[in-house]
């Protein structure tokens, strides 16, 4: 893409209202818009990430044999009296229309999912299976300060599974632990993301949490780096202060944020609205139900909060925006520069490598300061020096290492570092 047709353009200054880390960087680097508190617009280099973000997740739930469905936002109020939650959930998004319907805007999906389920299982020969969406979900968060870590309006990407009895449940959330495990890790954030215990609700000991450490978190966890796992502090109490696998009280106290969040339903939701099964000998059984959570969004600035640095962002390539900042210096008045960029930018693209070209007039300090502020992986330089030499200026916006190359090892270096 060139840079000069990209509508948004970055700023200076961070919008003096914004206090987050992750969004002060978003709205500098034109990724994001805050539209009001915990309400944001993802911008076109924004939405690049978020949605090679989804694709990741996408492909993992697909791998659990997760089908994928898309549930709507707009809930009859009848389905949360069901489940209770119309009374008992505090941040309930409520509208009513001028027929006085009333209607939950979806914080969650159980009560779309479940009723949903219950028309096409009759039989234990229907189970297991899990669905997921990518929806936005809507909650009266009382703080909103953390920028897109903690929205009102929010991406999430929401799995349920239906088995016929717990053990097969246990099984698939068991297996969902590696999963989850393999996102973050795609996504570049798995070294500082710890499987955490947390509290379970009524239905089980536990739930667990997917808790990466960063000052920006809203959430305090005890680790034990020998079982390399962690617990909540609202459960460390009912854990005797101790490791729940080694029982080992050495453990190391961080800030964290929740980027997902795992459940054993059970028949929480299932027994509700009667979802149940004809078993082999033909009796009735309430089906029993996990659920697993993603925020797009948090994950999104989740990166941000860890990898970003004081000129900017900086993306793992498998979520970056681009994978090449293509910077031409003096391309608008030399012609062989311009040429020689565009051949650059052909190459890689024909290589199916996603390449952001500056090709705007400015001068050479502010595009680099634009680059770093934008946090590509790879910065390659063309200029009159380059066509003189024979050698590209590469960055590896990561390290900050510059170096001098010559075609040939242009591609090269790509392939391996990347
Ligand atoms: P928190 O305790 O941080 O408020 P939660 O436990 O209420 O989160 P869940 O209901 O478990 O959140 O939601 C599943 C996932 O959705 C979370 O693990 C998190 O990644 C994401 N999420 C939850 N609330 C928000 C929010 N307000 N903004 C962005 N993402 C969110
Ligand atoms: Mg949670």
């Amino acid at each position: 893409m060139l840079q000069s047709k990209l509508f948004t353009k970055t700023r200076k200054e961070a919008p003096v209202d914004e206090v987050a880390k992750n969004a002060r960087l978003l709205i500098r680097a034109g990724f994001v818009d805050k539209l009001q508190a915990g309400v944001y617009t993802y911008l076109p280099l924004g939405l690049r990430v978020l949605k090679k973000i989804e694709n990741i997740i996408r492909e993992e739930m697909d791998n659990v044999g997760g089908q994928e469905i898309f549930m709507p936002s707009l809930q009859p109020k009848e389905n949360w009296l069901a489940t209770g939650r119309w009374d008992t959930m505090d941040d309930l998004y409520k509208v009513s229309d001028t027929s006085g319907r009333e209607n939950a805007l979806g914080p969650t999906h159980e009560e779309v999912v479940v009723p949903l389920v219950k028309q096409f299982v009759s039989s234990y020969r229907d189970l297991p299976f899990s669905a997921y969406q990518f929806q936005n979900k809507f909650r009266m968060e009382l703080r909103a300060k953390s920028g897109i870590l903690r929205g009102r309006e929010f991406m999430m990407k929401d799995m349920y599974s239906f088995h016929t009895n717990e053990a097969d449940m246990m099984a698939y959330y068991e297996k969902m632990k590696g999963v989850y495990a393999r996102v973050f890790e795609r996504a570049g954030i798995c070294a500082k993301t710890f499987l955490t215990f947390a509290s379970g609700g009524s239905f089980s000991k536990y739930s667990h949490e997917f808790q990466t450490i960063t000052p920006a978190g809203e959430d305090t966890i005890y680790i034990c780096d020998k079982c390399c796992l962690a617990v909540n502090k609202e459960i460390i109490e009912e854990q005797k202060n101790s490791c729940p696998q080694c029982g080992g009280r050495n453990l190391r106290e961080e800030t964290s944020v929740e980027v997902g969040n795992i459940f054993e339903l059970k028949t929480k939701y299932s027994a509700p609205f009667n979802l149940s099964y004809k078993d082999e000998e033909g009796k009735d059984q309430t089906v029993i139900m996990g659920c697993y959570g993603i925020g797009l969004g948090r994950m999104l600035g989740t990166v941000v909060e860890v990898l970003g640095d004081d000129k900017g962002l900086v993306w793992p390539e498998s979520i970056a925006p681009f994978a090449v900042h293509l910077v031409e210096l003096g391309g608008a008045y030399d012609a062989t520069v311009r040429a020689e960029a565009e051949k650059i930018y052909n190459e890689f693209t024909s290589a199916d490598v996603e390449v952001l070209w500056d090709d705007r007039d400015l001068r050479a300090g502010e595009k680099f300061a634009e680059s770093d502020l934008i946090g590509i992986p790879l910065r390659v330089v063309v200029s009159a020096k380059t066509l003189t030499s024979g050698k590209f200026e590469i960055k590896d916006r990561a390290t900050g290492e510059v170096s001098m190359v010559d075609h040939s090892e242009l591609f090269k270096i790509r392939h391996s570092k990347f």
